[in-house]
């Protein structure tokens, strides 16, 4: 199936607008940041692997990611288009999701790039938290759970993540920077890759993404 990549820095909304659309219509959300903290959760040796990369703000090493992104696809049916969240984030990944496509016999359609300026990035990231059952987002100013700290859609636990301290913030915002945002160079080129602006109402913007993937 013909795949998607939804790129954009962390707090752009890439988790919202993937999961929305996908479960829409009926695609795959493969999102590297949820299966990470999957594994976190359940204390897997992945999981105690990646913790420190996570804590700190900084890049899971590429092959670990990309060993995880092949154990996961290898489950999907080969009929089931997969939307990309978080992934890939390094050249080296993209160049490994070409390789995963073809071994797997999947292709790639386009990327959908979430551009969102980078103050107001910051903004939303230090009132965001999730569910640390669901991995559903809330914003604490604009958009907090019915009852504080428990999810509404699933009863679970919503917490701020430990990576959402200002300090670790601006961290990751510096290695999307430098390490994820030649991607969208590189996905420019090739063709098919789609700006939509991210600011504004979460509705809004899914409208605008449902325009692009028309
Ligand atoms: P955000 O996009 O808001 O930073 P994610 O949930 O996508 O949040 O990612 C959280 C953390 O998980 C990242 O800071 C990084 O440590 C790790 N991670 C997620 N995806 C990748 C990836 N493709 N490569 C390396 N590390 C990743
Ligand atoms: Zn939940």
């Amino acid at each position: 199936m013909s795949d998607v990549v939804l790129l954009g820095a962390p707090g752009s909304g890439k988790g919202t607008q993937a999961s929305r659309i996908a479960s829409e219509r009926r695609w795959v959300h493969l999102s590297t940041g949820d299966l990470f903290r999957m594994h976190l959760v359940n204390d897997t040796a992945l999981g105690q692997l990646a913790k420190s990369y996570m804590d700190n703000g900084e890049l899971v090493p590429d092959e670990i990611t990309v060993d995880m992104v092949r154990d996961r696809l290898e489950r999907v049916p080969t009929d089931a288009r997969v939307i990309y969240d978080g992934f890939p984030r390094t050249v080296r990944q993209a160049e490994a999701l070409d390789e995963l496509l073809t071994d797997l016999g999947r292709s790639f359609a386009r990327a959908v790039l979430l551009d969102v300026p980078r103050d107001e990035l910051v903004r939303r990231m230090t009132k965001r938290a999730t569910c640390m059952n669901c991995q559903t987002v809330y914003n604490l100013a604009t958009n907090p759970p019915k009852r504080e700290g428990v999810c509404d859609r699933c009863g679970g636990q919503v917490l701020q993540r430990s990576d959402e301290s200002p300090q670790i913030i601006e961290r990751r915002l510096d290695v999307y920077e430098k390490q994820t945002k030649p991607l969208i160079e590189l996905y420019a080129k090739r063709g098919g890759l789609r700006r939509i602006d991210g600011t504004g109402d979460p509705l809004e913007v899914a409208k605008r993404m449902s325009e692009a993937f028309a």
